[in-house]
């Protein structure tokens, strides 16, 4: 599972077992015991899961999962002690996609990971919203589902959308391979680097006035891709 997640959890033996276990099965992980670190590490990292303890020092998990909702609808599975029971019912309504109390089974933790990802795979865009580029030249609704070039609207693949939908949501963030697969493809997939770069050739071809040149789809050599253009 090529995910890149997040562990925010202030016990150390608890952080340090969940990280390892996902690293055996393929995820990257940053790590973080505090919520202002989790949200720094949010907004400079393409992460695609969040694994989210309630109790931390600083925030309780429900005020980071709150900013979180307002930019993104990543994945979080909260972490509660048995305790907390009427938070976790509340950090549900906020926005968490499902909770586990501790003690609990990495294996049972993981397996619920790939049944949040498989039901929300389709679902990675960000909150309904219009975004704009370079005096209405791209114009993208989400809330619809419909993009616009130079007035006209386009036609873009699952993958595509996926792919646009990450940009988007990390516009200064140089995306590898790597990550873009892990955002845009099924967890199961396990295919080769370049695939996507077959996808960002067909996006270019629908988004830029010049593909060779292109202006939002940038190539960053070396690395991977970054999204350019000026919003409106
Ligand atoms: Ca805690």
């Amino acid at each position: 599972m090529a995910q890149s997640v997040l562990i925010v959890e202030d016990e150390p033996m608890i952080r340090e077992a969940v990280a390892s276990y996902l690293e055996k099965q393929g995820c990257k992980v940053f790590l973080a015991d505090n919520g202002v670190d989790a949200l720094v590490i949010f907004e400079r990292e393409a992460v695609t899961f969040i694994i989210l303890d309630l109790m931390l020092p600083d925030m309780s998990g429900e005020e980071i999962c709150t900013v979180i909702r307002k930019k993104s609808r990543v994945p979080i599975i909260m972490l509660t002690a048995k305790t907390q029971e009427e938070d976790v019912l509340r950090g549900l309504t906020i926005g968490a996609d499902d909770y586990m109390t501790k003690p609990f089974s990495l294996k049972e933790l993981y397996a619920r990971m790939n049944v949040i990802l498989r039901r929300s795979c389709n679902d990675l865009k960000p909150l309904a919203e219009k975004y704009s580029w370079n005096d209405n030249d791209l114009k993208i609704d989400f809330e619809q589902d419909e993009i616009y070039k130079n007035g006209e609207p386009l036609s873009l693949t699952p993958i595509e959308w996926k792919i646009l939908s990450a940009f988007i949501r990390h516009p200064k963030k140089i995306f590898t391979r790597e990550e873009l697969i892990g955002l845009a493809f099924e967890p199961e997939f396990d295919g080769y680097d370049r695939v996507i770069d077959t996808h960002i050739k067909n996006l270019r071809k629908k988004v830029e006035d010049d593909p060779k040149k292109p202006v939002y789809l940038k190539t960053v050599h070396g690395i991977g891709y970054k999204f350019g253009g000026e919003k409106q």
